[in-house]
């Protein structure tokens, strides 16, 4: 039997100025009172005024919630479930990074009921006895808007939380929202340095999805279009931030490889994340990055051909006879001076020891994640892993 997964998990709007849809979009559906659920960052940045003008312009009620926490932790899903509740909120626009995102779309599980997001996941799948759960159903309709360019949260099935008890990262997947509305213009204000890690968690997406056991022909179109487009755009985007046609590209990017992910699962790279996440409070879309050279020189072993295509996509000049291991080597060091162009440090640059990386190989084996790579991910090749990453030597 042949059965490719091929997710269409919300529908999209896409394109500069495309939140002005908003108003009309809960309207058509009978929605009278939204909540927006986001962050201070956001708020700061004056999105959130942006997007409340405009649900207001339509003669809608729309209360904030502005109290997101990085990496979503559960108790913050609760509390903004709570503050949902209280509005008599009948939709969530969730707002913002993946963070934010992710934050509201956990929240949108438990507005009509008092259970806490960890009640509603029940046990990790390690622990969980059978076949996993089916996807949970919101509430109420759940709008997802974008404010960075990165996690492609806003179209994929899943919500990453850490839960607040034992600081891990974990996930609870859903339906996915009524709408996604992607207007690259509400992300200009994203400071460079987060441009260029969250434009990594894009390009990680993309490399996973590609190279992973689960991909299928629908994650390969999107991922090497996401992988053009953050070539083309990533840069731009870094350096000028007001360079709408960068971020326009880095947006559609970003959505693309959520999309790929969502299909074919990403692996090693994404479980490396999850483990550090645990020990270490880094950007997510910073250690995603950093994993994936590392990743491109191991899976050369397996999936030449598709590491080489990934380094040709970054102007790597591989030559037609060149072994998978210089298939790797060439192509992971081209994303390597990619990365020191837009200003990705090194674990040494932001003051880690190597041992504060390599030490963590258990939490890494713990992650399911990584058994969807295309090659058997052992201790020694784990540990191997994480070692290469240190060796990045920064911008
Ligand atoms: P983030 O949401 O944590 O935001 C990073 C910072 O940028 C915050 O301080 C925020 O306030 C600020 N910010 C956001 N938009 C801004 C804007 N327009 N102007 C100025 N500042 C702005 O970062 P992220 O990388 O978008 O999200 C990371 C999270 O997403 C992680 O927890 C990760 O696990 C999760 N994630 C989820 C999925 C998914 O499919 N659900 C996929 C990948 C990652």
């Amino acid at each position: 039997m042949i059965a490719m997964r091929m997710t269409q998990a919300a529908p999209m709007l896409f394109g500069t100025g495309s939140l002005q849809m908003l108003g009309d979009e809960l309207k058509m559906r009978g929605l009278k009172k939204p909540v927006i659920i986001t962050d201070k960052g956001v708020t700061g940045a004056g999105v959130t005024e942006k997007v409340k003008s405009v649900v207001k312009e339509a003669g809608l009620e729309c209360a904030v919630w502005d109290n997101c926490l990085s990496d979503a932790p559960t108790d913050s899903v609760d509390a903004a479930a709570a503050a949902a509740r209280d509005a008599g909120a009948d939709a969530i626009i969730a707002l913002g990074g993946g963070s934010s995102m992710d934050t509201a779309k956990a929240a949108s599980l438990s507005i009509n009921n008092n259970k806490t997001i960890l009640e509603i996941m029940g046990p990790p799948p390690s622990e969980a006895m059978g076949p996993p759960p089916p996807p949970c159903e919101p509430d109420v309709p759940i709008f997802t808007i974008p404010t960075t360019s990165g996690t492609g949260s806003e179209v994929t099935t899943v919500a990453v939380l850490v839960n607040s008890e034992n600081l891990k990262k974990c996930g609870v997947v859903i339906t996915g929202s009524a709408l996604a509305i992607v207007d690259p213009e509400l992300t200009v204000g994203v400071p460079p340095q987060i441009t260029a890690m969250t434009g990594m968690d894009v390009v990680a997406h993309a490399v996973e999805a590609i190279t992973g056991v689960m991909r299928n022909p629908m994650s390969d179109l999107k991922g090497y279009e996401a992988l053009r487009l953050v070539n083309a755009h990533l840069y731009d985007a870094v350096k000028d931030g007001t360079n709408i046609t960068a971020r326009t590209g880095m947006s559609f990017a970003s959505s693309l490889a959520g999309l790929a992910f969502s299909d074919s699962i990403t692996t090693l790279g994404h479980a490396i994340s999850q483990a550090l996440a645990s020990v270490h409070h880094l950007h997510h879309g910073l250690i995603c990055g950093l994993a994936t050279p590392p990743q491109l020189e191991l899976f050369a072993t397996v999936v030449p051909e598709r590491v080489r295509k990934i380094g040709e996509i970054f102007g790597a000049d591989i030559p037609f006879d060149a072994t998978p291991e210089q298939i790797g080597k060439i192509a992971a060091d081209k994303l390597r001076v990619f990365m020191s162009q837009i200003g990705i440090q090194s674990f040494e640059q932001m003051g880690y020891a190597r041992k504060d990386i390599t030490d963590h190989v258990g939490l890494l084996m713990d992650e399911m994640m990584k058994d969807f790579s295309p090659c058997e991910i052992t201790k020694d090749i784990a540990y191997n892993a994480l070692d290469r990453m240190y060796d990045y030597k920064g911008a």
